[in-house]
């Protein structure tokens, strides 16, 4: 079983505190034999053009000396974390085409206008619960439609914030609104990311529940990217066996690993 965590932060992001070495270092012990570092890119103020932007050219150096120092124990992949490409997306893809990436993972960390999904919802209510996932996946089916991205990142972003009014943790509330959103993403070929951080969260597990990981199946979606979402060393790693055992019970056997932003499959067994 060879463990890839395909979504993870350096210090180039804007919200991280490890160097690619100390990312490295932690995937290394924690087993992890495939990591992607996906830093932050969000089509906002936040940290889009202000950080990461004036940062790439040394990022891009950097992760070539890392490369070629971890070779022997670990395969380094170089991507990048759109956030809100739909809100401009011909800069996205002129961005995402010239960036030189293996990997893309397009998220939502805000809604429109400009609300971020951590700090602009009283997620007490159960209503704006309800309105923020209807919202949610009007504007990712958009981003499917608009905009070049190879994974389609943590649909379970906002559940992170609901301990209160979703104790269950899970996604099945929104079934029905979720459904047609996994088909027009088994459609479009793009990945669906099981992301882990809810292993080191109050919701205590990855976000692959069967009922939807079936859906998506049954829809002909085949490439599961798994991410920790570490944003620094220690975290690398954490909830991906757990997640390729949700994956196996749900007739998955492999999970996409994108070099060059082409998609490959890697047994999990
Ligand atoms: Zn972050
Ligand atoms: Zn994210």
């Amino acid at each position: 079983m060879i463990l890839c965590d395909c979504h993870d932060h350096s210090w180039f992001s804007f919200d991280a505190v490890s160097n690619i070495d100390e990312m490295c270092r932690g995937a290394a012990s924690a087993g992890v034999r495939i990591l992607a570092l996906t830093e932050h890119y969000d089509y906002d103020d936040r940290g889009g053009e202000r950080h990461y932007g004036l940062r790439h050219a040394r990022r891009m150096e950097e992760m070539k000396l890392a490369k070629a120092a971890w070779a022997d124990r670990l395969e380094l992949l170089c991507g990048i974390e759109i956030g809100q490409p739909h809100l401009d997306p011909e800069r996205s893809r002129r961005f995402v085409s010239e960036g030189g990436f293996d990997v893309v993972i397009g998220s939502l960390h805000d809604l429109r206008p400009g609300r971020d999904l951590y700090r602009d919802f009283d997620y007490s209510s159960l209503a704006v619960c309800d309105a923020v996932y209807a919202q949610f996946f009007d504007e990712a089916e958009e981003m499917l439609e608009a905009c070049d991205f190879d994974v389609f990142g943590h649909f379970d972003y906002p559940l992170r914030m609901m301990e209160k009014s979703v104790p269950e943790g899970s996604m099945l509330r929104w079934k029905e609104r979720m459904l047609p959103f996994l088909k027009r993403l088994a459609q479009s070929g793009k990945a669906l990311e099981i992301n882990t951080s809810g292993v080191r969260r109050w919701l205590g597990r990855p976000g692959g529940e069967a009922w939807l990981l079936d859906a998506y199946r049954q829809s002909g979606g085949r490439r599961i990217s798994v991410g920790s979402d570490a944003h620094r060393g220690r975290d690398v790693g954490t909830g991906i066996e757990a997640a390729y055992r949700q994956l196996l019970r749900s007739g998955f056997d492999s999970v996409t690993v994108y070099r060059g932003r082409r998609p490959e499959q890697i047994s999990i067994r």
